[in-house]
């Protein structure tokens, strides 16, 4: 379902409330850097599009931001990207947000901020990552969403991690028992808990 609400000036405030920690972490790097490379720029602009960004509001992100790196730049090149993602350029398809599963093996390079921090952060940066302003969380908070992370002789377990980071925003478990498998639906979930 379309999420209604999500606005650009609006959107700072849902990042803080109810955005996966992958999605922080690009929001974050685009408005502190003023800038993602196109791995982000996809992975961030589908999920806010799914999040229910428009088309207006979306360039309205990115002009404001891209063009303080890239100037002129932004209209000829950056601007067709998102059109793309809104399925009006190209192909025309309307290209879905990622899944977890599409997230979670894409690694980010050097300059980067894409993929699942769950996946490619070590235990320290996670945990600095997730007590920053980024995150917010109290350092029991942070160490109880590490936990299904660093079992001994376990793989790491994200969706359990990530239900923990839900938890820890909203103070209760969201209300569905079922694993959280995509960025999107964690976002719904927290605001339909705010929201209805
Ligand atoms: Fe994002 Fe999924 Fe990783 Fe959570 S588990 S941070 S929603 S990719």
């Amino acid at each position: 379902a379309l999420i209604q609400g999500v606005t650009a000036r609006n959107i700072d405030l849902h990042c803080r409330d109810s955005f996966p920690p992958c999605m922080r972490r690009m929001f974050s790097k685009l408005r502190e850097t003023h800038h993602l490379k196109h791995t982000g720029r996809m992975q961030l602009g589908l999920f806010l599009k799914g999040a229910g960004l428009s088309l207006e509001d979306s360039m309205q992100v990115w002009r404001e931001e891209l063009t303080r790196v890239v100037g002129d730049k932004f209209d000829k090149e950056y601007a067709y990207n998102i059109r793309h993602n809104y399925g009006l350029e190209g192909k025309r398809v309307n290209y879905s947000p990622y899944s977890c599963a599409k997230l979670i093996p894409t690694l980010p390079g050097t300059g980067e901020y894409h993929g699942c921090p769950f996946r490619y952060m070590e235990r320290d940066e996670l945990l600095e990552f997730l007590k920053s302003a980024q995150c917010g969380l109290s350092d029991a908070q942070a160490h109880n969403v590490l936990e299904p992370l660093f079992r001994k002789g376990e793989p790491k377990h994200y969706h359990v991690a990530c239900r923990a980071f839900w938890h820890a925003l909203h103070g209760a478990d969201p209300t569905t028992d079922e694993p959280i498998v995509h960025p999107n639906q964690f976002f719904e979930l927290s605001y339909r808990a705010r929201h209805d």
